[in-house]
């Protein structure tokens, strides 16, 4: 239904100190290319900076991309506004933090209606119905439509977020770190509302999280995102038994173990994310892997397919091996 063909975005980075003559880009996405069917649940995960929002906004037509497209149904999204003219009624965003999305001076009724009124024509009768339905699939009332934002709680906001995507019954949904701002106790909830909403609506989705253990349970297939480049396309269940690319594997590894006798993951994520505008040569990974060679540092490698549904991005690809800790795996069971 949605594909990326070799989709970029470079933006100009801030003048450096050193350097004030050249102008630097940051590729914050970099030739990525994937799709999505109807009704699927895809993951894109990655450290903070990977690239993850750049490329939900251009999935949205809310920013234009360098080079590469996006297609709908088989055809190029125009480029500006008619990329979201086009998208109208169709795609769909959630955001991390529900208070900035919702406007504080609108009512919950305002906030339901107003996407579908531009879309449809609607009786207001009709219009107070579908509030109301969208309201209370997301486990709100009816009496909740004259309340503003802020006499909500995040969860609750987050669920007005939710009901406002779905109130216009839209295709696919982006959501960028819907429960990143939510406690933990919450988490869970929103993540079954928004995976009970695609079990009954067909909706897909492309979930956006910087934390594997939140996409591993909610989507079919996870991107994994690094400096821009994709690291490896995997289909959730093959996680714990395939071999995996030494990026996904750490960021398996850093998810933490209930276990006070273990010592705690995320050992192989040594150091910090390198400068975007600097990025490593050959692999963007390699100032960080342990199995680099001088091969990653010469030359990226391409993304070549390594089982079913499964692509790596990797140099050492042969060598791989799957994550093998039986704690591990229960532990991040539903
Ligand atoms: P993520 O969502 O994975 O944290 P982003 O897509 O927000 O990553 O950012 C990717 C990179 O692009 C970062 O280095 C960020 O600083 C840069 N970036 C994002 N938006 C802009 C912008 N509007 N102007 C300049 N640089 C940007
Ligand atoms: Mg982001």
């Amino acid at each position: 239904m949605i594909e990326l063909r070799q989709l970029s975005k470079h933006y100009r980075a801030a003048r450096s100190v050193a350097w004030p003559m050249t102008r630097q880009w940051v590729r914050a996405v970099d030739e990525v290319s994937f799709s999505i069917a109807p009704g699927e649940s895809v993951g894109l995960v990655g450290e903070s900076g990977s690239g993850k929002s750049t490329l939900g906004q251009m999935l949205l037509g809310l920013t234009a991309p360098t080079s590469g497209s996006v297609l709908l149904d088989g055809r190029q999204l125009p480029q500006g506004r008619a990329a979201v003219a086009a998208l109208r009624g169709q795609a769909q965003a959630v955001f991390q933090d529900p208070y900035d999305a919702l406007s504080p001076r609108q009512t919950v009724r305002a906030i339901l209606t107003e996407p579908v009124r531009h879309l449809q024509r609607h009786t207001r009768d009709e219009l107070e119905g579908l509030a109301v339905r969208a309201l209370e699939r997301v486990g709100l009332h009816a009496r909740d439509l004259d309340r503003y934002p802020h006499q909500f709680s995040g969860g609750q906001r987050q669920r007005i977020g939710i009901a406002r995507a779905i109130s216009v019954r839209p295709r696919f949904i982006v959501l960028d770190e819907p429960v990143s701002a939510l406690d933990v106790s919450i988490q869970a909830q929103v993540i079954n509302l928004l995976m009970e909403i695609r079990r009954e609506q067909g909706i897909a989705y492309l979930f956006i999280s910087h934390n594997l253990a939140i996409v591993e349970h909610s989507c079919e297939r996870v991107v994994v995102l690094y400096l821009g480049k994709v690291m490896e396309i995997v289909p959730t269940a093959a996680l714990h038994v395939a071999p995996l690319h030494p990026y996904t594997r750490a960021l398996i590894e850093a998810i933490p173990v209930p276990d006070p006798a273990r010592v705690q993951g995320g050992s192989l994520l040594a150091g910090d994310m390198p400068d975007p505008a600097n990025p490593p040569s050959g692999c963007r990974f390699h100032t960080r892997c342990p199995m680099a060679l001088d091969a990653c540092r010469l030359a990226a490698p391409e993304l070549t397919e390594h089982g079913a549904n499964h692509w790596i991005a990797c140099h050492r690809r042969t060598e791989l091996t799957p994550v093998s800790d039986p704690a591990r795996v229960t532990a991040t069971a539903p």
